[in-house]
C-alpha cells in the first residue's frame, strides 16, 4: 500500500477499508509514516467524515496498538463512566465511591487535564499522599477489596492514540466526531469494563458545543461499544456554565465530600443521581431508574458513600482525614473575592472562559511536564439565573497571590460572566439519552 494514495482516497471521500486503516495506524506508530502525512490524513477525515464501519476499524486498530487491561479476576460487573470532558466537572469522584457504596464495582482508568478541561487524577492527587499511578495487580485487588479503583491510565493503553491525539492537538483536528469516538472508545475498550456510562457535554464548555454534534458522536460511541459487546447508556448533558461551585482540583475534592455528606450543588447531585442510576441498572444493582435512584440516596444520607470514599482514598495511599477536616487539603496563599458591578441576575457564565480563568490563575499547566498548584481554583458563589445586588461576591480566587495571574484572570472572569436586569432561567442540564439504537430526548 501507499501512504499517498490512501490520503488522496479519503481526501475525496472514498471509503478506507480495515487494512488500510490499519497500514495507516500501524505505520504511523512505528514510524514509517511521518508527521506530515498522518496530519493530511486526519484533516481528509476532518472534512471528509468517517462511515461507521471505517470508525469502528479506526477504533479497533488504536486498540490493537496497545495493552488490554483484563479485569476478569475482579469479581462481578465492572462498570465505567466516562465524561467527554468539562469544566467543574466532579461527577467521577462523587460517583465513583457512591456507586461502590451501592454494590457496584468501578474500576476505572482515568486522565489528567486536557485543553480547558480538568482531570480526575490531578484533582485526586491534591489529597496527601494519594497514589493514582500503580501495578495492574495493585489496581485490581483495590477493585475486590474496595470495590472501586481509580488509576492514572498508562502510555501503554492505546498508544496510537496518544501519538495521534498529539499531532491533532497541532494541526486543529481535535474537533471531528470520528476521531474524537475512536479515540476515547480504543482507551475505554482496553480499560476492560464490562459496561460504560458515557456523558456526552454540549454547550460553551464542551468539545461538542453544537447539539446535533453532541448526539452524533453519542451514537458514534455508543454504536462502536455494543459492536464491541459491551453495555451501552449515553446522556447527553448541558455545558453551558461550570458543574457545581468548584473549578479546580482541592476545591473540587471538598466539593465533592460535601456532595457525599449532603450538602452538594444541585446540579451535581443532579447529574450523580441520574448518571448512577444507570450504571446501577446496568449492574443489576436495581430493578428500575427510579428504584436506582433512591438507593443512591439512602447511600448518602446514611453516609455510606462518604465512608466507602474515605476507604478508598486509604486504599490508595491518601490521607482520609480530608474527609472530616478539609483543611488537610492543600490551601491557598491568598482567597480573592470578585464583586458584581451591578444588580441583577446572572445571565451568562461561560464554561469554557471560566475554565480559562482557572487555567490563568494556575490551576492547570503551561507544558505538559509541569506540576500543578493543588490548592488554587475557583469557587462560584452564583449561577446562571440566581438574584444578586451591586458589591455581592459572585466567585473567590483561590490563588497564588501572584498579579501576573490574578489581573489576567480577573479580567477574564468578568468577561465571562455577565449580569443584566431581565430574569433568567437556569440552564438545562439533561437533553437526552441515547441506548441501543433507541434516542429519547427530554422535553426542554
Ligand atoms: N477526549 C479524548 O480522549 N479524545 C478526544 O479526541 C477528545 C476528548
Ligand atoms: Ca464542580
Amino acid at each position: 500500500m501507499i501512504t499517498y494514495e490512501l490520503i488522496k482516497k479519503k481526501r475525496d471521500g472514498l471509503e478506507l477499508s480495515r487494512a488500510e486503516i490499519a497500514f495507516l495506524v500501524d505505520g504511523y506508530v512505528d514510524g514509517r509514516i511521518p508527521d506530515y502525512q498522518m496530519a493530511a490524513f486526519l484533516m481528509a477525515v476532518y472534512f471528509r467524515g468517517m462511515s461507521n464501519r471505517e470508525c469502528l476499524d479506526l477504533t479497533m486498530c488504536m486498540l490493537e496498538s496497545g495493552e488490554r487491561i483484563d479485569l476478569s479476576p475482579v469479581a462481578g460487573f465492572k462498570v465505567d463512566k466516562h465524561s467527554t470532558g468539562g469544566v467543574g466537572d466532579t461527577t467521577t469522584l462523587v460517583l465513583a465511591p457512591l456507586v461502590a457504596a451501592c454494590g457496584g464495582t468501578v474500576a476505572k482508568m482515568t486522565g489528567r487535564e486536557l485543553g480547558h478541561t480538568g482531570g480526575t487524577v490531578d484533582k485526586l492527587e491534591s489529597i496527601p499522599g494519594m497514589q493514582m499511578e500503580m501495578s495492574k495487580e495493585k489496581f485490581i485487588q483495590i477493585a475486590n477489596n474496595v470495590h472501586v479503583s481509580l488509576m492514572a491510565q498508562t502510555a501503554s493503553l492505546a498508544p496510537a492514540d496518544k501519538k495521534i491525539y498529539a499531532l491533532r492537538n497541532v494541526t486543529a483536528t481535535v474537533e471531528s466526531i470520528p476521531l474524537i469516538a475512536s479515540s476515547i472508545m480504543s482507551k475505554k475498550l482496553a480499560a476492560g469494563a464490562d459496561g460504560i456510562v458515557l456523558d456526552v457535554k454540549t454547550g460553551a464548555g464542551s468539545f461538542t458545543q453544537r447539539y446535533e454534534d453532541a448526539i452524533d458522536l453519542a451514537r458514534t460511541m455508543v454504536n462502536i461499544g455494543q459492536n464491541a459487546g459491551k453495555k451501552m447508556v449515553a446522556l447527553i448533558t448541558g455545558m453551558e456554565q461550570p458543574l457545581g461551585y468548584a473549578i479546580g482540583n482541592a476545591v473540587e475534592i471538598r466539593e465533592a465530600v460535601d456532595t457525599l455528606d449532603g450538602d452538594g450543588p444541585p446540579d451535581l447531585l443532579d447529574l450523580v443521581l441520574e448518571l448512577g442510576s444507570h450504571m446501577l441498572m446496568m449492574s443489576a444493582m436495581a430493578p428500575s431508574l427510579s428504584a436506582a435512584r433512591k438507593i443512591l440516596q439512602n447511600n448518602i444520607d446514611n453516609k455510606n458513600a462518604l465512608q466507602k470514599l474515605g476507604e478508598f482514598i486509604q486504599a490508595q495511599g491518601g490521607d482520609p482525614g480530608i474527609i472530616r477536616d478539609p483543611r488537610l487539603l492543600p490551601q491557598p496563599l491568598e482567597q480573592i473575592e470578585i464583586r458584581s458591578e451591578r444588580s441583577g441576575y446572572v445571565e451568562k457564565l461561560d464554561a469554557l472562559e471560566v475554565g480559562m480563568t482557572a487555567k490563568i490563575l494556575g490551576a492547570g499547566r503551561d507544558t505538559k511536564d509541569e506540576g500543578i498548584d493543588p490548592s488554587i481554583g475557583i469557587l462560584l458563589k452564583k449561577k446562571i439565573g440566581d438574584r444578586v445586588e451591586k458589591g455581592d461576591c459572585l466567585a473567590v480566587f483561590h490563588s497564588d497571590g501572584n498579579p501576573e495571574k490574578i489581573v489576567p484572570a480577573r479580567q477574564r472572569f468578568r468577561a465571562a460572566c455577565t449580569v443584566s436586569h431581565r430574569k433568567v432561567d437556569p440552564p438545562r442540564l439533561f437533553y437526552a439519552r441515547l441506548s441501543e439504537d433507541a434516542i429519547e430526548e427530554f422535553g426542554a
